[in-house]
């Protein structure tokens, strides 16, 4: 019931990363893109054992006190792109001290935004009065953009031989641009956006000790590996299956301008041995433009419930007619499944359905009950807390987090207590077959198999090729 999960020891596995620019004869194959329509992929934020430092250096981005001195991928969902310009923007290490620099051409000068500078502090310290900047934020509506100012920003001012200002150019993300030009009635103010390239990105990984840990070695970010559970959450039990020894591939879209990732996509194939059962997924948008993962030959990963309602979990207690309650003292049957996990865990609904109950129950402290069509019912108790928006009588998708892991009602410690009932009856959710979705429709299957096809090949080269070369 209660308990910390346990630590793993620091293991260091054999995995591998190939990045996509790797080998030639697969480039073809790498420029394969689908459109990045978000349907399946479940951004949840689950709160792993953060121990690789992969994974902490893109927690703390917002640091920024140094500019653009991480290559790691951008974590967040991808923005809108309005205009196409080649981003002649150098994406050079930018001294972090706010000294004023002059560079090769005497009329450009840059300043590096810190601690407590305003838009007129920074023209002082290149040498243009305060006076000027409020002249060129009074020029544009927009103007006022740079007054948005983070630490670590570049701003980069052009002057002409006068000493007059022609330009003010910064650089507000890995994608966007502002500046403001001098033209005969003032300043006008302008934004680009770059356009990235898409290409795809090879992993493989090794399970030596915990998931995300191995994950974080293979290369594989935070989010992705929270997705490659989701795909595969339907088959594999992410609490309880995974074994050393356990194997990875993803193929994934990744963002690109400068040579620098700026965005990851979505899962475009993956393939999970678990125990030497070895499952496949191959995202695929049909012609209605909805996309979902099915196996490489066609069946839906989807299914009527996903087999845990909390990913990285640990049982803690299982399904019995009888056994001790820990607090109680007494032979009581244990009708549902414990997982522990640390407070605050994310809780998954295990699938689409009516909310009964998202309130006080006794014992269950705080306790959420889902009606999933005519004949299944789920009970998730001792949350800490319910999700934003779920709340009796709504209604819930599969996947959707629900609320919290905690330890409300009679519980010793963090977990989830979780109960599945089958027309009223309590069942093992550990024991049950899970209904199915759909296939492949039949009208697409040949669609389906021309993208599917290549990527599982592609999947088997590159493991080929990076195995063949760390035997070397
Ligand atoms: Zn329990």
């Amino acid at each position: 019931m209660t308990t910390e999960p346990s630590k793993a020891p620091p293991l260091y596995p054999k995995t591998h990363l190939l990045a996509a620019s790797g080998i030639a004869a697969l480039l073809s194959l790498a420029l394969l893109v689908f459109p990045s329509s978000d349907v399946e992929a479940k951004k949840t934020t689950l709160s792993l054992e953060l121990e690789s430092p992969a994974e902490q250096l893109t927690q703390d981005q917002d640091a920024a006190d140094a500019v653009q001195a991480t290559n790691e991928p951008v974590q967040s969902p991808f923005a809108q792109i309005e205009n196409s310009t080649d981003d002649t923007q150098q994406t050079a290490q930018a001294a972090p001290a706010p000294v004023v620099e002059e560079k090769k051409n005497p009329s450009h000068k840059e300043v590096v935004v810190a601690k407590g500078d305003t838009l007129s502090t920074l023209f002082q310290k290149v040498g243009l009065s305060s006076t000027l900047a409020s002249e060129i934020l009074a020029s544009d509506k927009q103007a006022k953009q740079f007054t948005r100012l983070k630490r670590g920003q570049k701003l980069e001012f052009e002057l002409d031989s006068d000493g007059q200002l022609t330009q003010l150019h910064s650089k507000i993300s890995d994608l966007d641009s502002i500046s403001l030009s001098k033209n005969a009635k003032g300043y006008a103010f302008s934004r680009t956006t770059a356009k990235p390239t898409v290409r795809s990105a090879y992993v493989h990984g090794v399970i030596n000790s915990s998931l995300s840990q191995s994950a974080a070695r293979a290369g594989l970010s935070h989010s992705l590996t929270m997705d490659m559970a989701s795909v595969f959450g339907y088959d594999v039990d992410f609490a309880q299956d995974i074994r050393q020894g356990d194997e990875f591939d993803v193929i994934y879209e990744q963002k690109v301008v400068n040579g620098k990732a700026v965005g990851i996509g979505p899962i475009l194939s993956a393939r999970f041995t678990n125990r030497g059962k070895t499952y496949t997924a191959v995202r695929y948008t049909n012609k209605q433009g909805n996309s979902s993962y099915y196996t490489a030959d066609g069946n839906s990963m989807r299914k009527a419930f996903i087999r845990t309602p909390v990913d990285f979990a640990r049982i803690s207690s299982r399904f019995s007619m009888g056994r001790k309650h820990p607090i109680l003292n007494k032979i009581r049957a244990h009708k549902g499944v414990d997982y522990a996990a640390p407070r605050g865990t994310p809780i998954k609904a295990a699938g689409d359905g009516k909310v009964l109950l998202a309130g006080r129950r006794g014992g269950y402290g705080n306790t959420v009950v889902i009606q999933h069509g005519n004949s299944y019912q789920t009970l998730y108790g001792h949350m800490q807390g319910f999700a934003k928006g779920v709340k009796t009588g709504g209604s819930v998708k599969q996947g959707q987090v629900i609320g919290y892991i905690g330890t409300t009602g009679l519980s010793t410690g963090p977990h989830l207590h979780y109960e599945f009932q089958v027309n009223g009856v309590h069942v093992d959710p550990l024991g049950q077959k899970l209904p199915m979705a759909d296939p492949i429709a039949r009208n697409e299957r040949t669609r389906f198999l021309q993208q599917s096809q290549p990527l599982m090949a592609r999947m088997d080269q590159e493991k080929a090729t990076m195995l063949a070369s760390s035997k070397r």
